[in-house]
Protein backbone atom coordinates (compact mmCIF):
# COMPACT_ATOMS: atom_id res chain seq x y z
CA UNK A 1 0.00 0.00 0.00
CA UNK A 2 1.30 3.22 -0.86
CA UNK A 3 2.28 5.13 1.92
CA UNK A 4 3.67 8.82 2.67
CA UNK A 5 7.49 9.29 4.15
CA UNK A 6 7.49 10.52 7.59
CA UNK A 7 10.06 12.10 10.91
CA UNK A 8 10.35 9.39 13.47
CA UNK A 9 10.25 11.38 16.95
CA UNK A 10 14.30 10.30 17.00
CA UNK A 11 14.01 12.90 14.13
CA UNK A 12 14.62 9.75 11.82
CA UNK A 13 12.93 9.06 8.75
CA UNK A 14 10.21 6.74 8.39
CA UNK A 15 10.05 4.70 5.36
CA UNK A 16 7.60 2.34 4.02
CA UNK A 17 7.95 0.12 1.33
CA UNK A 18 5.82 1.50 -1.02
CA UNK A 19 6.32 5.47 -0.44
CA UNK A 20 4.86 8.40 -2.25
CA UNK A 21 7.18 10.08 -4.13
CA UNK A 22 6.50 13.13 -5.86
CA UNK A 23 8.45 14.29 -8.73
CA UNK A 24 8.54 17.60 -11.41
CA UNK A 25 9.78 16.01 -14.48
CA UNK A 26 11.53 19.43 -15.75
CA UNK A 27 10.91 21.62 -18.88
CA UNK A 28 13.16 21.36 -22.10
CA UNK A 29 15.04 17.82 -21.84
CA UNK A 30 13.23 16.69 -18.35
CA UNK A 31 10.80 15.15 -20.85
CA UNK A 32 14.12 12.76 -21.80
CA UNK A 33 15.67 12.67 -18.85
CA UNK A 34 13.04 11.41 -16.52
CA UNK A 35 11.32 8.89 -17.75
CA UNK A 36 15.35 7.09 -18.66
CA UNK A 37 16.11 7.78 -14.55
CA UNK A 38 12.63 6.54 -13.60
CA UNK A 39 13.10 3.29 -15.74
CA UNK A 40 16.47 2.45 -13.59
CA UNK A 41 15.09 3.28 -10.23
CA UNK A 42 12.00 1.70 -10.99
CA UNK A 43 14.44 -1.45 -11.44
CA UNK A 44 16.83 -1.39 -8.60
CA UNK A 45 14.13 -0.54 -5.94
CA UNK A 46 11.76 -3.68 -7.73
CA UNK A 47 14.88 -5.49 -7.38
CA UNK A 48 15.15 -5.34 -3.64
CA UNK A 49 10.98 -5.96 -2.88
CA UNK A 50 10.42 -2.01 -3.12
CA UNK A 51 8.12 0.05 -5.18
CA UNK A 52 7.78 3.87 -5.52
CA UNK A 53 4.24 5.06 -5.99
CA UNK A 54 5.63 8.32 -7.69
CA UNK A 55 2.89 11.13 -7.99
CA UNK A 56 3.77 13.79 -10.93
CA UNK A 57 3.07 17.55 -9.59
CA UNK A 58 4.06 20.84 -11.96
CA UNK A 59 6.34 23.48 -11.75
CA UNK A 60 8.32 25.29 -14.56
CA UNK A 61 6.43 25.97 -18.22
CA UNK A 62 4.41 22.38 -17.84
CA UNK A 63 2.77 24.51 -14.59
CA UNK A 64 2.50 27.47 -16.71
CA UNK A 65 0.85 26.17 -19.82
CA UNK A 66 -1.49 24.18 -17.98
CA UNK A 67 -2.39 26.35 -14.47
CA UNK A 68 -1.37 29.97 -15.03
CA UNK A 69 1.41 29.61 -12.20
CA UNK A 70 5.10 28.71 -12.57
CA UNK A 71 5.18 27.03 -9.25
CA UNK A 72 1.63 26.46 -8.10
CA UNK A 73 1.03 26.12 -4.51
CA UNK A 74 -0.81 22.44 -4.86
CA UNK A 75 3.20 21.39 -5.98
CA UNK A 76 4.89 23.57 -2.94
CA UNK A 77 1.80 21.45 -0.59
CA UNK A 78 2.82 18.13 -2.06
CA UNK A 79 6.72 18.51 -1.00
CA UNK A 80 5.66 19.97 2.09
CA UNK A 81 3.77 16.88 2.93
CA UNK A 82 5.59 13.75 1.09
CA UNK A 83 8.71 15.09 2.68
CA UNK A 84 11.11 13.76 -0.24
CA UNK A 85 10.99 14.46 -3.56
CA UNK A 86 12.88 14.72 -6.77
CA UNK A 87 13.00 16.86 -9.78
CA UNK A 88 14.12 17.40 -13.06
CA UNK A 89 15.48 21.14 -14.25
CA UNK A 90 13.31 24.15 -14.50
CA UNK A 91 13.67 27.14 -17.27
CA UNK A 92 13.90 30.07 -15.09
CA UNK A 93 11.32 32.35 -15.94
CA UNK A 94 12.36 35.81 -17.21
CA UNK A 95 11.12 39.09 -15.44
CA UNK A 96 8.11 37.36 -13.66
CA UNK A 97 7.84 37.65 -9.73
CA UNK A 98 10.16 34.39 -9.26
CA UNK A 99 13.70 34.75 -9.50
CA UNK A 100 14.31 31.02 -9.71
CA UNK A 101 12.44 28.33 -9.15
CA UNK A 102 14.58 26.45 -7.37
CA UNK A 103 15.31 28.95 -5.14
CA UNK A 104 11.80 29.66 -4.56
CA UNK A 105 11.70 25.73 -3.25
CA UNK A 106 14.55 25.92 -1.08
CA UNK A 107 13.28 29.08 0.74
CA UNK A 108 9.98 27.63 0.87
CA UNK A 109 10.96 24.31 2.38
CA UNK A 110 13.87 26.01 4.85
CA UNK A 111 16.53 23.65 2.49
CA UNK A 112 19.19 24.85 4.54
CA UNK A 113 21.81 22.13 2.72
CA UNK A 114 22.98 21.76 -0.75
CA UNK A 115 24.79 18.45 -0.80
CA UNK A 116 26.92 17.72 -4.20
CA UNK A 117 29.07 14.64 -3.49
CA UNK A 118 31.32 14.48 -6.15
CA UNK A 119 33.17 11.76 -7.73
CA UNK A 120 34.98 9.82 -10.65
CA UNK A 121 33.35 6.87 -12.34
CA UNK A 122 36.08 4.70 -14.06
CA UNK A 123 36.13 5.33 -17.52
CA UNK A 124 34.57 9.13 -17.55
CA UNK A 125 36.85 11.62 -19.97
CA UNK A 126 38.05 13.70 -17.36
CA UNK A 127 40.36 17.01 -18.29
CA UNK A 128 42.65 15.65 -15.20
CA UNK A 129 45.09 13.61 -15.14
CA UNK A 130 43.82 11.95 -11.46
CA UNK A 131 40.45 12.08 -11.40
CA UNK A 132 40.09 9.03 -9.44
CA UNK A 133 41.57 11.28 -6.18
CA UNK A 134 38.41 13.42 -6.39
CA UNK A 135 35.94 12.25 -3.91
CA UNK A 136 34.64 14.86 -1.85
CA UNK A 137 30.98 15.71 -0.79
CA UNK A 138 30.40 19.29 -0.57
CA UNK A 139 27.69 20.45 1.91
CA UNK A 140 26.67 24.30 0.51
CA UNK A 141 24.54 26.49 3.01
CA UNK A 142 21.63 27.09 0.48
CA UNK A 143 19.46 29.96 2.44
CA UNK A 144 22.23 33.10 3.64
CA UNK A 145 25.04 34.85 1.90
CA UNK A 146 24.44 37.07 -0.72
CA UNK A 147 22.00 34.91 -2.09
CA UNK A 148 19.37 36.15 -0.01
CA UNK A 149 18.52 38.43 -2.39
CA UNK A 150 19.31 41.60 -0.44
CA UNK A 151 20.31 43.83 -3.37
CA UNK A 152 19.63 47.84 -4.25
CA UNK A 153 20.34 48.57 -7.86
CA UNK A 154 22.72 51.56 -8.89
CA UNK A 155 20.65 55.03 -9.33
CA UNK A 156 17.55 53.73 -7.17
CA UNK A 157 15.89 55.56 -4.23
CA UNK A 158 16.72 52.78 -2.49
CA UNK A 159 20.16 52.54 -3.32
CA UNK A 160 20.97 56.07 -2.22
CA UNK A 161 18.79 55.85 1.08
CA UNK A 162 21.46 52.91 2.14
CA UNK A 163 24.23 54.32 1.17
CA UNK A 164 23.82 57.53 2.86
CA UNK A 165 22.94 55.56 6.05
CA UNK A 166 26.13 53.77 5.42
CA UNK A 167 28.20 57.06 4.85
CA UNK A 168 26.17 58.95 7.57
CA UNK A 169 25.63 56.28 10.73
CA UNK A 170 28.82 53.89 9.16
CA UNK A 171 31.27 56.29 8.06
CA UNK A 172 31.82 54.17 5.08
CA UNK A 173 32.87 56.66 1.58
CA UNK A 174 30.42 54.34 -0.37
CA UNK A 175 30.80 55.64 -3.67
CA UNK A 176 27.90 57.94 -5.78
CA UNK A 177 25.62 55.41 -7.65
CA UNK A 178 26.54 52.06 -6.04
CA UNK A 179 24.53 49.17 -6.55
CA UNK A 180 24.78 47.53 -3.18
CA UNK A 181 24.23 44.27 -2.18
CA UNK A 182 24.24 42.18 1.81
CA UNK A 183 25.87 39.75 2.74
CA UNK A 184 23.90 38.01 5.86
CA UNK A 185 25.89 34.84 7.81
CA UNK A 186 24.06 33.79 10.91
CA UNK A 187 25.39 31.58 13.70
CA UNK A 188 22.17 29.87 13.32
CA UNK A 189 22.47 29.59 9.63
CA UNK A 190 26.31 28.92 10.04
CA UNK A 191 26.07 26.01 12.60
CA UNK A 192 23.22 23.64 11.24
CA UNK A 193 25.24 23.54 8.22
CA UNK A 194 28.41 22.72 9.78
CA UNK A 195 26.56 20.23 12.08
CA UNK A 196 24.78 18.19 9.17
CA UNK A 197 28.46 18.04 7.54
CA UNK A 198 29.51 16.39 10.78
CA UNK A 199 26.74 14.03 10.99
CA UNK A 200 26.89 12.91 7.53
CA UNK A 201 30.52 12.30 7.62
CA UNK A 202 30.60 10.43 10.72
CA UNK A 203 27.72 8.40 9.40
CA UNK A 204 29.90 7.60 6.16
CA UNK A 205 32.69 7.26 7.58
CA UNK A 206 34.29 9.79 6.42
CA UNK A 207 38.05 10.95 6.71
CA UNK A 208 37.66 14.98 7.22
CA UNK A 209 35.42 17.79 7.23
CA UNK A 210 37.07 21.15 5.41
CA UNK A 211 35.52 24.38 6.47
CA UNK A 212 35.97 26.60 3.34
CA UNK A 213 36.09 30.22 4.04
CA UNK A 214 37.40 33.52 3.25
CA UNK A 215 37.48 34.64 6.49
CA UNK A 216 41.20 36.58 5.65
CA UNK A 217 38.85 39.36 4.49
CA UNK A 218 35.42 39.01 5.20
CA UNK A 219 36.13 38.66 8.97
CA UNK A 220 32.70 39.34 10.63
CA UNK A 221 30.87 36.81 8.07
CA UNK A 222 32.97 34.33 6.41
CA UNK A 223 35.53 34.31 9.38
CA UNK A 224 32.57 34.25 11.49
CA UNK A 225 31.46 30.97 10.04
CA UNK A 226 34.73 29.68 10.14
CA UNK A 227 34.29 30.28 14.36
CA UNK A 228 31.08 28.96 14.85
CA UNK A 229 32.11 25.80 12.81
CA UNK A 230 35.03 24.64 15.47
CA UNK A 231 32.57 25.77 18.33
CA UNK A 232 29.94 23.33 16.86
CA UNK A 233 32.99 20.79 16.80
CA UNK A 234 33.37 21.76 20.64
CA UNK A 235 30.61 21.70 21.77
CA UNK A 236 28.17 19.03 20.07
CA UNK A 237 30.80 16.58 18.66
CA UNK A 238 33.96 16.43 21.15
CA UNK A 239 33.97 12.73 21.51
CA UNK A 240 33.73 12.52 18.05
CA UNK A 241 35.47 14.79 15.97
CA UNK A 242 38.58 17.21 16.85
CA UNK A 243 39.63 21.04 15.25
CA UNK A 244 43.18 20.91 13.47
CA UNK A 245 44.08 23.52 15.80
CA UNK A 246 42.78 21.68 19.12
CA UNK A 247 44.70 18.27 17.64
CA UNK A 248 47.81 19.33 16.07
CA UNK A 249 46.51 17.92 13.18
CA UNK A 250 47.17 14.42 15.02
CA UNK A 251 43.12 13.20 15.59
CA UNK A 252 43.72 10.01 16.53
CA UNK A 253 40.06 8.08 16.08
CA UNK A 254 38.63 11.13 15.78
CA UNK A 255 37.20 12.71 12.75
CA UNK A 256 39.36 15.64 11.99
CA UNK A 257 37.84 19.18 11.39
CA UNK A 258 39.67 21.93 9.43
CA UNK A 259 39.51 25.02 7.87
CA UNK A 260 40.94 26.28 4.49
CA UNK A 261 40.79 29.76 2.61
CA UNK A 262 38.63 29.62 -0.40
CA UNK A 263 40.80 30.69 -3.30
CA UNK A 264 43.71 28.59 -2.39
CA UNK A 265 41.09 25.78 -2.06
CA UNK A 266 40.37 26.13 -5.83
CA UNK A 267 43.81 25.34 -6.39
CA UNK A 268 44.16 22.63 -4.05
CA UNK A 269 41.41 20.60 -5.22
CA UNK A 270 43.26 20.44 -8.30
CA UNK A 271 46.63 20.27 -6.90
CA UNK A 272 46.20 17.73 -4.33
CA UNK A 273 42.21 16.70 -4.25
CA UNK A 274 42.82 13.45 -1.74
CA UNK A 275 43.49 16.45 1.15
CA UNK A 276 39.78 17.22 0.59
CA UNK A 277 37.04 14.38 1.82
CA UNK A 278 33.76 16.42 3.20
CA UNK A 279 33.46 19.97 2.66
CA UNK A 280 31.41 22.50 4.45
CA UNK A 281 31.43 25.82 2.85
CA UNK A 282 29.38 29.22 2.60
CA UNK A 283 26.89 29.51 -0.12
CA UNK A 284 28.71 31.56 -3.00
CA UNK A 285 32.04 29.67 -2.10
CA UNK A 286 30.08 26.34 -2.68
CA UNK A 287 28.26 27.70 -6.09
CA UNK A 288 31.93 28.39 -7.31
CA UNK A 289 33.65 24.69 -5.94
CA UNK A 290 30.86 22.41 -6.99
CA UNK A 291 30.54 23.38 -10.59
CA UNK A 292 34.59 23.32 -10.59
CA UNK A 293 34.94 20.31 -8.84
CA UNK A 294 32.38 18.40 -11.29
CA UNK A 295 33.74 19.61 -14.22
CA UNK A 296 37.10 17.98 -12.89
CA UNK A 297 35.42 14.58 -12.87
CA UNK A 298 33.78 15.37 -16.36
CA UNK A 299 30.76 15.06 -14.34
CA UNK A 300 28.48 18.41 -15.65
CA UNK A 301 25.94 16.34 -17.21
CA UNK A 302 25.84 13.80 -14.49
CA UNK A 303 26.80 15.79 -11.22
CA UNK A 304 23.82 14.79 -8.64
CA UNK A 305 22.14 16.81 -5.77
CA UNK A 306 19.74 17.74 -3.32
CA UNK A 307 18.52 20.06 -1.14
CA UNK A 308 17.74 19.29 2.32
CA UNK A 309 16.05 20.22 6.11
CA UNK A 310 17.65 17.56 8.19
CA UNK A 311 15.14 18.89 10.69
CA UNK A 312 11.69 18.55 9.19
CA UNK A 313 12.98 15.89 6.92
CA UNK A 314 12.61 17.73 3.94
CA UNK A 315 14.30 16.90 0.70
CA UNK A 316 14.63 17.59 -2.76
CA UNK A 317 16.80 15.54 -5.00
CA UNK A 318 17.98 17.32 -8.57
CA UNK A 319 19.44 17.30 -11.75
CA UNK A 320 22.41 19.86 -11.54
CA UNK A 321 22.04 20.78 -14.98
CA UNK A 322 19.62 23.19 -16.83
CA UNK A 323 17.34 22.32 -19.30
CA UNK A 324 19.06 22.38 -22.27
CA UNK A 325 16.57 23.26 -24.49
CA UNK A 326 18.43 22.65 -27.98
CA UNK A 327 18.27 18.79 -26.79
CA UNK A 328 14.59 18.57 -25.51
CA UNK A 329 12.61 15.88 -26.73
CA UNK A 330 15.36 14.20 -29.30
CA UNK A 331 16.35 11.44 -26.55
CA UNK A 332 19.47 12.37 -26.80
CA UNK A 333 21.33 13.88 -23.32
CA UNK A 334 22.95 12.06 -20.32
CA UNK A 335 20.50 11.50 -17.84
CA UNK A 336 22.78 10.76 -15.35
CA UNK A 337 22.17 13.76 -13.23
CA UNK A 338 18.78 13.04 -12.76
CA UNK A 339 19.43 9.22 -12.27
CA UNK A 340 22.48 9.53 -9.51
CA UNK A 341 20.23 12.14 -7.61
CA UNK A 342 17.73 9.09 -7.65
CA UNK A 343 20.53 7.39 -5.88
CA UNK A 344 21.23 10.18 -3.54
CA UNK A 345 17.67 10.15 -2.85
CA UNK A 346 17.69 5.83 -2.07
CA UNK A 347 20.61 6.36 0.15
CA UNK A 348 18.94 9.61 2.29
CA UNK A 349 16.35 7.26 2.44
CA UNK A 350 18.05 4.37 3.96
CA UNK A 351 17.84 1.68 0.37
CA UNK A 352 21.55 1.75 0.39
CA UNK A 353 21.30 -1.71 -1.50
CA UNK A 354 19.19 -0.46 -4.68
CA UNK A 355 21.83 2.81 -4.69
CA UNK A 356 24.67 0.65 -4.58
CA UNK A 357 23.02 -1.89 -7.47
CA UNK A 358 22.76 1.41 -9.32
CA UNK A 359 26.14 2.84 -9.16
CA UNK A 360 27.95 -0.59 -9.86
CA UNK A 361 25.88 -1.32 -12.59
CA UNK A 362 26.82 2.82 -14.73
CA UNK A 363 30.41 2.06 -13.72
CA UNK A 364 29.53 -1.56 -15.60
CA UNK A 365 28.10 0.21 -18.84
CA UNK A 366 30.48 3.37 -18.57
CA UNK A 367 33.23 0.53 -18.59
CA UNK A 368 31.86 -0.99 -21.39
CA UNK A 369 32.25 2.83 -23.35
CA UNK A 370 28.34 2.97 -23.83
CA UNK A 371 27.70 6.52 -23.21
CA UNK A 372 25.32 9.56 -24.41
CA UNK A 373 26.72 12.18 -26.93
CA UNK A 374 28.28 14.26 -24.37
CA UNK A 375 30.70 10.98 -23.30
CA UNK A 376 31.41 9.25 -26.61
CA UNK A 377 32.58 12.51 -28.34
CA UNK A 378 35.23 12.49 -25.89
CA UNK A 379 35.78 8.48 -25.35
CA UNK A 380 37.48 7.04 -27.95
CA UNK A 381 35.89 3.90 -29.81
CA UNK A 382 32.95 4.76 -27.72
CA UNK A 383 29.47 3.51 -28.36
CA UNK A 384 27.28 6.46 -28.51
CA UNK A 385 23.22 5.89 -27.59
CA UNK A 386 20.38 7.51 -27.10
CA UNK A 387 19.05 8.62 -23.72
CA UNK A 388 16.55 6.21 -23.54
CA UNK A 389 18.79 3.35 -24.36
CA UNK A 390 21.88 4.63 -21.98
CA UNK A 391 18.73 3.89 -19.44
CA UNK A 392 18.25 0.52 -20.80
CA UNK A 393 21.70 -0.18 -20.65
CA UNK A 394 21.94 0.44 -16.77
CA UNK A 395 18.98 -1.80 -16.30
CA UNK A 396 20.26 -4.71 -18.23
CA UNK A 397 23.39 -4.51 -16.19
CA UNK A 398 21.21 -3.91 -12.58
P1 LIG B 1 22.15 23.93 -19.44
O1 LIG B 1 20.73 23.69 -19.72
O2 LIG B 1 22.73 23.22 -18.29
O3 LIG B 1 22.97 23.57 -20.76
C1 LIG B 1 24.31 23.94 -20.97
C2 LIG B 1 25.04 22.83 -21.69
O4 LIG B 1 25.35 21.78 -20.76
C3 LIG B 1 24.28 22.13 -22.80
O5 LIG B 1 24.27 22.86 -23.99
C4 LIG B 1 25.05 20.82 -22.88
O6 LIG B 1 26.35 21.02 -23.46
C5 LIG B 1 25.33 20.53 -21.41
N1 LIG B 1 24.25 19.71 -20.80
C6 LIG B 1 23.18 20.10 -20.07
N2 LIG B 1 22.44 19.06 -19.70
C7 LIG B 1 23.06 17.97 -20.17
C8 LIG B 1 22.79 16.57 -20.10
N3 LIG B 1 21.72 16.09 -19.45
N4 LIG B 1 23.63 15.73 -20.72
C9 LIG B 1 24.71 16.17 -21.37
N5 LIG B 1 25.03 17.48 -21.48
C10 LIG B 1 24.22 18.36 -20.88
O7 LIG B 1 22.42 25.49 -19.19
P2 LIG B 1 21.79 26.79 -19.89
O8 LIG B 1 21.68 26.55 -21.38
O9 LIG B 1 22.59 27.90 -19.38
O10 LIG B 1 20.34 26.95 -19.26
C11 LIG B 1 19.13 26.57 -19.92
C12 LIG B 1 17.94 26.80 -18.96
O11 LIG B 1 18.08 25.98 -17.80
C13 LIG B 1 17.77 28.22 -18.43
O12 LIG B 1 16.39 28.55 -18.41
C14 LIG B 1 18.31 28.13 -17.01
O13 LIG B 1 17.73 29.11 -16.18
C15 LIG B 1 17.87 26.76 -16.63
N6 LIG B 1 18.68 26.15 -15.53
C16 LIG B 1 18.01 25.37 -14.65
C17 LIG B 1 18.70 24.70 -13.65
C18 LIG B 1 17.93 23.83 -12.70
O14 LIG B 1 16.73 23.67 -12.84
N7 LIG B 1 18.57 23.21 -11.71
C19 LIG B 1 20.10 24.83 -13.55
C20 LIG B 1 20.78 25.62 -14.50
C21 LIG B 1 20.05 26.28 -15.50
P3 LIG B 1 26.74 20.89 -25.01
O15 LIG B 1 26.07 22.00 -25.72
O16 LIG B 1 28.24 21.02 -24.99
O17 LIG B 1 26.32 19.55 -25.52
Amino acid sequence: MAEKITMGADGVLEVPAEPIIPFIEGDGTGVDIWPAAKLVLDAAAKKHGRTIAWREVLAGEKAFNETGSWLPEETVESFRDLLIGIKGPLTTPVGGGIRSLNVALRQLLDLYVCLRPVRWFAGVPSPVLHPELVDMVIFRENTEDVYAGYEVESGTPEAEKLASYLRDEMGWPIRESSGIGIKPISPMGSKRLVRAALNYALEHDRRSVTLVHKGNIQKFTEGAFRSWGYEVVREEFADRAVGWDDCDGEPGDRLLVKDTIADITLQQVLTRPSDFDVIATTNLNGDYLSDALAAQVGGIGIAPGANINYVTGHGVFEATHGTAPKYAGQDKVNPGSVLLSGVLMFEHLGWTDAAADIVKALEATIAEKIGTYDFARLMEGATEVKCSEFASAIVDRL
